[in-house]
């Protein structure tokens, strides 16, 4: 297993070379991220080798001598999103040649989309893959020296490649929510995914290197705590990912951790056993179902059936009283028919979601859905859509109600002038009046409910 990572001397010599590669000058980096938390945390290391090589950061792109745009490729909105933000960045790279301008991230990984890129932006100055984060201080050095524009992608075909880094400085967005990588890349293939072909094989980091990272955050101060990973139940450290989980959320101290994502087809009673035993370990689970019907599950290759789902979500609500359930359905997936979609509509009547997160199917180059014949037509994905929201707005109206009158822990996400605002153990977000300060927990006695929204105030039981 040693060979996916980065050796230490490597990251040595980049974090050497990235030491004052600035010179001394007042440098700013404006980071655009696009896409889920793994684009997320890996933008907090891009920010964090930018900090070690002298600049500050900007949210401004006008301020920036260096903009990064980390992008999606996960559906063609997100794509389309990335780029028309890089055609805005034309004007300024007219006014300020001196102005470097970079794309990384998953539409990177694409040859095609790269090559696009490449083309249709000829003032962009290079293009890095996923696995070559930690090599920005070379990219940048080539970048201000050579003027030529390079790119920076693995040599390996995409059913190998996989590197890890250790050791990468990070500057986190937040002094009290943390991101944690516990795994990169993903084997399971869905028909509907990108994500095996951008991100590459699974592979984990040692529990060892996990657990000092979160012992450090919690020892810090940070309240809430994710660890993240396509499939975490593929988490293959030394120890399970149950374990790892109980390890992780059993230290000193008050804070919730929180883990994504969980795929149905593995997720173990061991794990649910944890979510119940240990306080710190969120009362939360997502369980991405995708469809409720057989046949459409077994076309996107999800390798569970509609039972054994329901089997594991009743398993989680009767384990774990209180637990918020969320989930990912994706409206339209080429040759699912109106009785079939009926059946997505009914899994999320019997499970009863708090939320669930709902996609417009949209085909992946490359991926076996993209050709499958009978693709469904937009406004009917968008009418399956919106008859999935309307579903499940009542069902979490419901499910909401049942908080009035009930005290709950809250971790303070922001106070204006007493109007506070934060999440629950089960990630709800409550509305309250108060003094808690941002970042410290708070018990909040709920007076109102909303689908999606607690409303409440400050109280010292
Ligand atoms: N690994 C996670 C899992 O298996 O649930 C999902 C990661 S993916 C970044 C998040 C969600 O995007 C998926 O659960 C799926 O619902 C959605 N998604 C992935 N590919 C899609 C596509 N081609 N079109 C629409 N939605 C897609
Ligand atoms: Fe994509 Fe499926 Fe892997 Fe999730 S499990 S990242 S949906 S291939």
């Amino acid at each position: 297993m040693s060979e996916i990572f980065v050796p230490r001397e490597e990251i040595e010599n980049q974090l050497s070379l990235a030491d004052g590669l600035c010179g001394g000058k007042e440098k700013n980096v404006c980071i655009l991220t696009f896409g889920c938390q793994q684009n997320e945390a890996d933008s907090e290391i891009l920010s964090g080798i930018c900090e070690r090589m002298g600049y500050g950061e900007t949210d401004d792109p006008k301020n920036a001598d260096l903009i990064l745009i980390n992008t999606c490729a996960i559906r063609e909105h997100a794509e389309l999103k990335a780029l028309s933000r890089t055609g805005q960045f034309k004007k300024l790279k007219e006014q300020n040649r001196e102005l470097l301008i970079g794309i990384c991230g998953c539409m990177a990984e694409q040859k095609e989309r790269r090559e696009a890129v490449i083309k249709s932006y000829p003032y962009v100055d290079f293009v890095f893959g996923t696995d070559k984060l930690y090599m920005l201080p070379t990219i940048i050095k080539n970048a201000l020296n050579a003027k030529k524009r390079r790119v920076y992608i693995s040599e390996k075909p995409h059913n190998e490649f996989g590197i890890i880094a250790e050791g990468l400085p990070l500057r986190r967005n937040s002094d009290f929510k943390a991101k944690v990588s516990i795994m990169y890349g993903c084997d399971n293939f869905c028909t509907y995914c990108v994500v095996p072909y951008v991100r590459g094989r699974e592979r984990s980091r040692c529990s060892a290197d996990v657990l000092s990272e979160v012992e450090s955050l919690v020892k810090n101060g940070y309240k809430d705590i994710m660890l993240l990973g396509q499939n975490v139940n593929s988490y293959k450290g030394d120890i399970s990912f149950p374990e790892l989980l109980r390890r992780c959320g059993s230290m000193d101290g008050e804070y919730f951790l929180r883990f994504m994502t969980s795929h149905p087809k593995d997720a173990s009673r061991e794990l649910v056993e944890v979510i119940r035993d240990v306080p710190n370990v969120a009362k939360q689970f997502h369980l991405p179902v995708q469809s409720g019907n057989n046949r459409v599950l077994s076309a996107m290759n999800r390798r569970y059936t509609r039972e054994k789902y329901l089997e594991k979500a009743m398993e989680i609500k009767a384990l774990v009283p209180d637990v918020t359930m969320t989930t990912d359905i994706i409206c339209g997936f080429p040759t699912e028919t109106e009785a079939e979609f009926l059946e997505t509509v009914d899994i999320i009547k019997q499970v009863e979601f708090d939320m669930i997160f709902t996609f417009l199917y949209s085909p992946r180059p490359g991926t076996p859905a993209a050709n499958m014949e009978d693709q469904i037509p937009h406004e009917e994905k968008v009418r399956r859509f919106e008859l999935l929201s309307s579903v499940q707005n009542d069902i979490a109206d419901k499910l909401n109600d049942k908080y009035i009158g009930k005290t709950v822990r809250v971790l303070c996400e922001t106070n204006e002038n007493g109007k506070c605002s934060g999440r629950t153990t089960g990630n709800k977000i409550v509305n309250f009046d108060g003094n808690a300060r941002v970042g410290q927990f708070a018990n909040v006695e709920i007076t109102a409910a909303a689908a999606y929204i607690l409303r409440g105030k400050e109280t010292n039981q």
